[in-house]
């Protein structure tokens, strides 16, 4: 299957590591040229040197209000358009829902909701202007079936989901789709600090990279609005 993703630019953010590397290489093999950020410049490197295709790095944290834009305008800069955006950031700190505090509950709507609706909002007009655009916004299971001690990741990525499935309506008639990618357990650092990966099945971070990578083809174009489980069945809703 070609995914007509060959010579398309795509903005991968928070991509030395994880899920965002992972998805950051699937587009490079299929021949996209790769914008990532991350904070740490030698993970990113790393990443990039890694990567097949043509690779622009950035150093920063996404999650400041101001770097959405210059990512996106960095993007645009290099590779002379943008047609893919992967949003991804860091998840919250643990919490159960009664201890998180305000403070707490602020970062993680910054972190793991704004952020995501800034970068959308400094993409799609360069989208609209090549009348084709694929979002992809990395988020977890929590937004079918909450964790009990990730209040914080919960709380802000069912308000991304809600921003995210009334935005992708608007966006269709573009040729824009808009979807998330809801990863359940996978061998990433995260979840290796979290302590969550125990004895059972964990996902491979390089087949959600290339799951994101669908999401993110030709073929894909009348799947949006679709929030995307790639959790081995691990999350019990129906819906
Ligand atoms: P990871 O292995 O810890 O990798 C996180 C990546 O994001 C690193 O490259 C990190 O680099 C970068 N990053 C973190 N904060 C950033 C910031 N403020 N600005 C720019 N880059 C930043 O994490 P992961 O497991 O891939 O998780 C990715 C996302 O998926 C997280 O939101 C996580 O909560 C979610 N998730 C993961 C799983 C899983 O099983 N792995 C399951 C559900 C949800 P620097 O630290 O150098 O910036």
């Amino acid at each position: 299957m070609d995914l007509e993703i060959a010579g398309k630019v795509a903005l991968v953010t928070a991509a030395s590591k994880g899920l965002g590397r992972a998805s950051a290489q699937a587009l490079s093999e299929e021949g996209a040229k790769v914008v990532i950020c991350a904070r740490g410049e030698d993970a990113l490197n790393e990443a990039a040197a890694a990567m097949p295709g043509e690779v622009h790095t950035l150093a920063a944290d996404v999650t400041q209000s101001q770097v959405p834009q210059q990512l996106v305008d960095a993007a645009v800069e290099r590779f002379g358009g943008l047609d893919i955006l992967v949003a991804n950031s860091g998840g919250p700190p643990p919490g159960r829902a009664l201890e998180v505090d305000d403070e707490s509950v602020r970062a993680a709507v910054e972190a793991n909701l704004l952020t995501s609706v800034r970068l959308v909002r400094g993409a799609v007009p360069h989208m609209r202007a090549g009348g084709w655009g694929r979002i992809c916004l990395i988020t977890s299971s929590s937004v079918k079936q909450p964790i009990p001690i990730l209040a914080l990741s919960n709380t802000a990525r069912t308000g991304l989901w809600a921003w995210a499935k009334t935005a992708a309506a608007d966006l269709l008639p573009d040729g824009i789709t808009l979807n998330l990618a809801c990863p359940g357990l996978h061998a990433t650092d995260r979840m290796r600090q979290l302590g969550g990966l125990g004895d059972g099945v964990h996902g491979d971070p390089g087949d959600f990279g290339r799951v994101v990578a669908f999401l993110c083809s030709g073929p894909a174009r009348f799947v949006s609005g679709a929030a995307l489980q790639v959790d081995g069945a691990a999350t019990l809703g129906l819906l």
